[in-house]
């Protein structure tokens, strides 16, 4: 299958030159071709199948210079039982009669990037091997935080690989911070950068944009590649976990097949969220996706008026890992409901960086409202929803899926629509320890790590061991620059 820029259908390349390059040199996202149908025939044909036969199952599709024994030996690798601390590597919890909740933070950083971050490695590598390239990838990485930790954990001393990541100063919470700054491996880097993760974000995508910087590493032996979630070996693995939910609920009896269910996911940079609708494109009876967002809510009234704008405040909220304003995956929905028209496309994108703001067609925008619905959650409502989660169901969970239990509660009670619900739960809450201990009520918080174990303690919930072993790791990154100084930082990092 060969995959298009959204931004110039002429660009077709396979799948493998599709991973190396991440981003399209005109600036578009990659998106394949065409999209295979599972009939419910098949999904429930995988009802036996481990997480990993399912990644296998659903990757082959879109992967055909790949043998299924060699996605095999990768999904055995990367969600194997050193990798991930449950058996079921994404496991539904049902929390009520009408709601479950997907958990994808057991795996080696505790947050849901895990789940294709252990996967895109094994991708880029055997990539590399395909496409004949000689050349080192040195994969540059903006992050709100679980992103940076979770590429380096999976790209660190993978052969023909160097990682540079980056994240906002004052964006991310201290447990984030931590797992980066002590990061083992010889072919890593990390530096913070003053500003907020919008700024980080446009100015790594200045890096990749940069002819310049090209060329100069050209001569060096290496060139520039990408593991945010606009790389189409992030999105792709994230498919699965929305049909293995779907095959695990059926195989529970908690639906029968073909049964529709909404799905409510905390919403970013519109990755996750975006391959829960191509797996409903895919066949996965999923009636509606409900977009959450903390107050950076730009993407609830996106969906309401069609209109994108982001000019408007940013705030640091307690989801840190949804404060973003420019959600980059929206360009592939976009792309996919305006019937592939790359320069609509063009045009949208073009506006949105001159002026910050462009709006839809109108058909477009009624495409969007038969399958997405959007809310947001504020800061004081997902304090309150962690706490009413935790008294009512002994169930502890993190600030960023607070918010989409929030959101969909506001659905449920505007709407009265009680549709079987998926909330997908993004990190543990061992990850954001102050939030959490905060909303459920104890004031006398201790610092730093020992925050963990004090949440552990409190609550009689086992606190994940990379977490654990956090306090005793030596800090190996100190570097904080300013946006204008990355290009400086990069040279001499790789040079
Ligand atoms: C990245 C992240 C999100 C947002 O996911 P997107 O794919 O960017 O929409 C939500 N929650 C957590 C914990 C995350 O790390």
């Amino acid at each position: 299958m060969n995959y298009r820029s959204t931004r110039n259908r002429k660009i077709s390349l396979c799948a493998s030159q599709t991973i190396v390059q991440g981003l399209s040199p005109d600036g578009g996202l990659f998106i394949p071709e065409s999209f295979p149908l599972f009939t419910l025939e098949d999904l429930e044909g995988m009802e036996k199948a481990s997480y990993q036969a399912r990644a296998v199952s659903i990757l082959s599709k879109f992967l055909d210079e790949f043998s299924e024994e060699e996605l095999a030996a990768y999904a055995g690798a990367a969600y194997g039982n050193q990798k991930f601390s449950h058996p079921d590597i994404a496991p539904v919890r049902k929390v009520d009669e009408i709601t479950h909740c997907l958990e994808l933070w057991h795996g080696p950083t505790c947050a849901f990037k895990d789940m294709a971050l252990q996967m895109l490695p094994h991708l880029l590598s055997a990539s590399l091997q395909k496409t004949h390239e000689e050349k080192e990838a040195c994969i540059l990485v903006a992050t709100s935080g679980d992103t940076g930790k979770a590429a380096l954990e999976g790209f660190r001393d993978v052969e023909g690989t160097r990682i540079l990541v980056f994240y906002p100063k004052d964006g991310v919470s201290d447990i984030q911070e931590l797992q980066m700054i002590t990061q083992e491996g010889q072919n890593v880097g990390v530096c913070s950068v003053i500003g907020n993760f919008d700024d980080a974000q446009t100015t790594v995508k200045q890096l990749f944009a940069d002819q310049d910087l090209r060329k100069k590493l050209d001569h060096q032996g290496i060139f520039l590649s990408s593991a945010n979630s606009i790389n189409w070996g992030r999105v792709l693995p994230q498919m699965v976990y929305y049909c293995s939910a779907y095959i695990d609920l059926m195989k529970s009896g908690s639906l029968k097949l073909g049964e529709e269910i909404n799905v409510c996911v905390p919403t970013g940079n519109f990755g996750n969220i975006l391959a829960g609708y191509y797996a409903k494109k895919m066949g996965v009876p999923i009636k509606k996706l409900i977009c959450a967002s903390n107050s950076n809510n730009i993407l609830t009234d996106f969906i309401h008026s069609g209109t994108y704008d982001r000019n408007r405040p940013f705030y640091t909220t307690i989801s840190p890992s949804m404060d973003i304003l420019i959600s980059s995956n929206l360009e592939r929905l976009l792309y996919d409901f305006s019937g592939g028209n790359d320069e609509e496309i063009r045009c949208y994108m073009d506006q949105l960086s001159r002026s910050g703001t462009y709006q839809v067609s109108p058909e477009i925008r009624e495409k969007i409202g038969e399958t997405f619905l959007a809310g947001y959650s504020t800061d004081e409502q997902t304090q309150q929803m962690i706490h009413d989660m935790w008294l009512e169901q002994r169930y502890l969970i993190d600030p960023h899926t607070a918010v989409a239990f929030h959101v969909l509660k506001q659905y449920r009670e505007l709407s009265g629509d009680h549709t079987l619900s998926l909330v997908v739960s993004t990190a543990s809450p061992f990850k954001f320890c102050s939030s959490v201990l905060s909303a459920i009520g104890v004031t006398d918080r201790k610092q730093g790590p020992e925050m963990i174990e004090q949440l552990a303690e409190l609550t009689g919930i086992p606190a994940p061991d990379s977490l654990v072993g956090l306090k005793e790791k030596p800090v190996r990154f100190k570097r904080s620059e300013e946006k204008d100084h990355l290009l400086d930082y990069v040279l001499e990092q790789l040079f």
